[in-house]
């Protein structure tokens, strides 16, 4: 590629210069929101570029895959050497990589298979069924639970024991079973050669920990690694960055402890805040201007911060100038009102030349977002929704991919069972039948035509015979067919007819099928394809997939996900006290804590025009209505920071027919 060098001193300020151009060796760069911290991470791939570092030889960890692609397309841009072959992902998904290349060498088989968390939940409750665990007179956990648990125990390192103790006291009498549980899980995981999100992580540590030359071709491999948003990293993540940068030690991290938001997945932020420790010789940048927001924004997330004592005290000043409103603090009568306010803004907005991509709606819990989806539709107001279900958990697709995850991995039980409790008459003890003559004839292999004449429940006996057929078409020869041909094939053989005699919304999951379809068209290895699509990040929904749909859309986030992005306006509603913080958060300091940090997360995602609105009655179907109380995150602000709007009844007018859709 062509184009003249990039000026690295004129797009950068000083602290992030030094940062981009630090000579090698272990660096930390600390420093707020907005502050330019993935810019910085951008340009220093960029100028590696420069100095003659191999794309190969540079390892990009990030938040999320479309964050990795979007840095690694600015770096293109960037750098006048191509940026093509740079390894850059999420750790799971960089996890995936090196499994698929060495999984023999962890006990298990190529081409496996990725459980998602309701097929994890799925394996843990047929052991707990198969144990007999669960009788009448004695709650055991259920599959969620328990689910929580072993990540929990796994992500921190922490006992199974430990973790119950201190997460889920209710359940200490039963911790020899559960952790007896956890062991047949772990067997089962091997004998289905599927591996869960947090094997994409263990796995590859153990894999790096237990082979030494495994381990010294990657870190022969990653001259420099990078990583973004590493204050939400966990222990094993953190770890895998120790071993991965052993030989070279150019381990570049960049965060903001400030905003640290998933300890409740196991994310220690301790790892950012230690680094100089591990690291000794590890060069330390700050940075403290914020280029993001306007400085009355600004004024906000810097006075609710204050109110966190264990924080590394950080002041950010503004580079922008001011903005002419000071942000609005919204009381609404009602969780409605909320939604058709919200409405009425952006409609008034949107007339004023704002672009619909550039307003948010953040809230804490994905359920706020429900009369807000509702109102939005009514009104004709595109939205994308990045929360909530990823594309591939919605069940559809993910029937459709059981039959490819099954054709390419004849082991995988708990995709096997998701196909045959499709057919009538099949629930989870004939499943289990069936599954159990099934691995018994396949033994691992793919000869699908063997399975004619099993015994199944009689009314599913000739849907049987259709569903082997189909499996013997997926896979003709021991050969396989590519991922599109496939889904082509099922959708054709047994699941079109299947989804119009079972969904009222034929269409809708008709067309998402399509997307898949289309989305399978770029992979020629049904494999490659099946581990890319359980990757995808719920951010990444349909729009993601799609080719086009480039169209103009109001983003619709929790805060979780609208990490490290930005919109120039900013709605963060449900603003109450049980609502955010929540009721269970609220229960201890540390929780108080993590939620002051979203709620920091969550004003420095906005650049000029922030909203924070709150309803003071919930009205609920089916529960009555409940006051609500405004969050304490808003009353901490001072007053004179924020203005006080008062919404009359009669802006919150009804629709009529002249209201345009777009
Ligand atoms: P977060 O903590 O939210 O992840 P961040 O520290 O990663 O934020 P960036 O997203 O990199 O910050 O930058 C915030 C905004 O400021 C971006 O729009 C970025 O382009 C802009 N910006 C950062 N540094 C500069 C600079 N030196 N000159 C101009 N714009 C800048
Ligand atoms: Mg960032």
């Amino acid at each position: 590629s062509a184009g003249p060098a990039t000026d690295f001193a004129a797009e950068l300020n000083e602290q992030q210069l030094a940062a981009v151009t630090a000579a090698p060796g272990p660096s930390l760069v600390i420093a707020g929101a907005g502050s330019g911290k993935t810019r910085t991470l951008t340009y220093r791939v960029a100028w590696l570029l420069e100095q003659g570092t191999a794309p190969r030889n540079i390892l990009l960890l990030t938040f999320t895959n479309k964050a990795a692609r979007e840095m690694l397309e600015r770096v293109g841009a960037l750098s006048q050497s191509a940026a093509e072959g740079i390894w850059g992902g999420t750790f799971h998904s960089i996890g995936n990589r090196i499994l698929r290349r060495n999984a023999e060498r962890i006990g298990f088989r190529q081409g496996f298979t990725i459980m998602d968390r309701e097929d994890q939940e799925e394996m843990i409750e047929s052991i707990v069924a198969r144990e007999g665990l669960r009788t009448n007179d004695r709650r055991f956990p259920k599959g969620e639970v328990l689910a929580d648990i072993f990540s929990y125990s796994i992500n921190t390192g922490a006992p199974i024991s430990q973790v119950v103790a201190t997460k889920y006291r209710y359940f200490m009498p039963l911790i020899a079973q559960i952790e007896r549980v956890q062991v047949a899980y772990e067997g089962r995981k091997r004998e289905a050669n599927s591996l869960d999100f947090d094997d994409l992580l263990s796995k590859t540590l153990e894999l790096l920990q237990m082979c030494e030359d495994v381990a010294a071709q990657y870190q022969q491999q990653f001259q420099h690694i990078l990583v973004d948003e590493y204050q939400d990293t966990n222990r094993i993540q953190a770890e895998l960055v120790d071993w991965l940068g052993r030989k070279h030690g150019n381990i570049m991290v960049v965060g903001d402890d400030a905003q640290s938001i998933y300890s409740w997945r196991g994310a220690n932020f301790a790892n950012i805040l230690d680094f100089p420790k591990r690291y000794p010789t590890a060069q330390v940048f700050k940075i403290e201007t914020n280029y993001r927001s306007v400085p009355e924004v600004l004024n906000v997330a810097n006075a609710s911060i204050l109110g966190n004592e264990r924080q590394f005290p950080k002041n950010l000043a503004p580079v922008r100038t001011s903005y002419p409103m000071r942000p609005a603090l919204v009381p609404l009568s009602t969780n409605n009102q909320q939604a058709t306010f919200l409405a009425q803004r952006i409609l008034e907005l949107h007339e004023e030349g704002v672009r619909l991509n550039e307003i948010a709606v953040l809230y804490r819990a994905h359920f706020h977002s429900m009369e807000v989806q509702l109102e939005f539709t009514r009104r004709g107001i595109p939205f994308s929704i990045t929360s909530g279900l990823r594309f591939f958990e919605q069940a559809h697709v993910k029937d459709v991919s059981a039959f490819l995850k099954f054709a390419t991995n004849p082991r995988d039980e708990v995709a096997f069972k998701r196909m045959v409790k499709l057919l009538p008459g099949v629930g989870a003890k004939s499943a289990e039948s069936i599954w159990s003559q099934t691995s018994d004839v396949l033994d691992g292999g793919t000869e699908f035509g063997r399975l004619h004449g099993l015994k199944v429940p009689s009314k599913s006996a000739k849907n049987w015979e259709q569903l082997v057929h189909t499996l013997a078409e997926l896979a003709p020869d021991g050969s396989i067919l590519a991922p599109s041909t496939m889904i082509d094939s099922v959708l054709f053989a047994v699941y079109d007819d299947y989804m119009k005699s079972k969904f009222a919304n034929y269409e809708a999951r008709r067309e998402d099928l399509n997307t898949l379809a289309g989305f399978a068209r770029q992979f020629e290895s049904t494999e490659e394809f099946l581990s890319q699509l359980a990757l995808l990040g719920a951010v990444e929904t349909t729009d993601a997939l799609a080719v086009e749909s480039e169209s103009e859309k109001v983003t619709l986030s929790t805060i979780h996900q609208a990490k490290g992005l930005e919109w120039k306006v900013v709605f963060l509603i449900w603003l109450t006290e049980g609502m955010f913080p929540s009721s269970r958060s609220a229960e201890t300091d540390e929780g108080i804590e993590e939620e002051r940090r979203l709620f920091y997360v969550g004003v420095t995602r906005c650049c000029d025009e922030l909203y924070l609105t709150y309803p003071d009655l919930r009205l609920n179907a089916g529960y009555g209505e409940a006051l609500q109380r405004p969050s304490r995150f808003l009353t901490e602000i001072p007053e004179e920071l924020v203005e006080g709007w008062e919404v009359s009844a009669s802006r919150q007018k009804e629709p009529t027919s002249d209201d345009e859709p777009f």
